[in-house]
């Protein structure tokens, strides 16, 4: 996948704080990517310069190749905070001033409103929206004149879980018309279900980045027991690739490199003599994985 953003060398400080120091990575076109860490990591500082709302004190960034900044600026939508809607309006009269303002996308209300499922509410007030329901608004403000990226910080702050699987859901559905997704979020389990790329950073400097798939296969967790627990403990303790094995009481899980399969561990197995009656890949969980960097 080609990149959509790169960003090269960003750093930033507020007088003595250190909010960026030196953040490089690439957003691939298509991708639901995903900035993570925990709070005061610099992530909402990352997408303020990314917007041009904020300016970073060195480093450089290009969106769609490197095209100039306005133009670029036009395919983008954002969500950086929750807007500012009028309680007493409906939703269709709402959109119409945020286009009004944004000079962009008054004849794409209904679009945007059919996106995000509030096409049966447009003519309900703002107030009368649940939360989730205000959310799927901003986001389509957000979406209004047809963004081909999307960049969201923290969107299902506030919201119960419902409200956070509806935003999930409408998250994928707008991937599948290819919009790229950016979101920030310290929501490490709701990121691992819908984001295909992350970049994890802690205190101003990036600890990981990459395919999700990559990020947490590259570390894959692998159960397994036989009748002779010490046997097998005997017998893997040769196999090239495992990298650590642990024993509870009745199994052995086993901390492998890339690569290694778990028919692999089955033949090595069988090929020492021993039945395996349990194996099992156990993926680390992203919050596995970002409590590990981040701790
Ligand atoms: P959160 O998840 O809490 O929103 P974040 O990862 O988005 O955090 P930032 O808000 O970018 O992190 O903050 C990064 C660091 O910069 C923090 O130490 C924060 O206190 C500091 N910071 C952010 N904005 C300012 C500001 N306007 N003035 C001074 N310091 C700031």
């Amino acid at each position: 996948m080609a990149a959509i953003l790169s960003i090269q060398q960003i750093s930033k400080s507020y007088g003595p704080i250190q909010a960026l120091k030196g953040v490089s990575f690439d957003v691939p076109e298509g991708s639901v990517f995903g900035v993570l860490g925990p709070n005061g990591s610099g992530k909402t500082t990352l997408l303020g310069i990314l917007l041009d709302v904020l300016l970073a004190d060195g480093g450089t960034y290009s969106w769609f190749g490197g095209i100039p900044p306005a133009a670029a600026r036009k395919q983008i939508g954002a969500l950086l905070e929750t807007p500012n809607f009028y309680h007493y309006l409906s939703a269709y009269d709402n959109l119409a001033i945020t286009a009004a303002i944004r000079q962009n996308g008054k004849d794409d209300r209904l679009r945007v409103l059919g996106l995000v499922g509030l096409l049966e509410r447009k003519d309900s007030k703002f107030q009368e929206y649940s939360l989730g329901m205000k959310q799927r608004l901003a986001i389509g403000a957000a979406l209004l004149g047809n963004p081909k990226v999307l960049v969201l910080d923290e969107p299902t702050n506030g919201l119960d879980p419902a409200g956070i699987a509806e935003i999930r859901q409408l998250i994928r559905e707008l991937n599948k018309q290819g919009v790229t997704i950016i979101i920030a979020s310290h929501l490490l389990d709701e990121i691992e279900k819908v984001c295909t790329h992350v970049a994890i950073l802690k205190r101003g400097t990036l600890l990981l980045t990459g395919d999700v798939n990559e990020v947490l296969v590259s570390q894959d967790l692998v159960e397994v027991a036989a009748a002779d627990l010490a046997g097998l403990k005997q017998a893997l303790s040769t196999m090239p690739g495992i990298t650590k094995m642990q024993e509870t009481e009745r199994l052995l899980q086993l901390t492998c490199v890339a690569g290694i399969s778990t028919g692999q561990i089955n033949e090595y197995c069988s090929s020492k003599g021993i039945t395996l009656s349990h194996l099992v890949l156990r993926k680390k969980s992203l919050e596995a994985k970002f409590m590990e960097l981040t701790s």
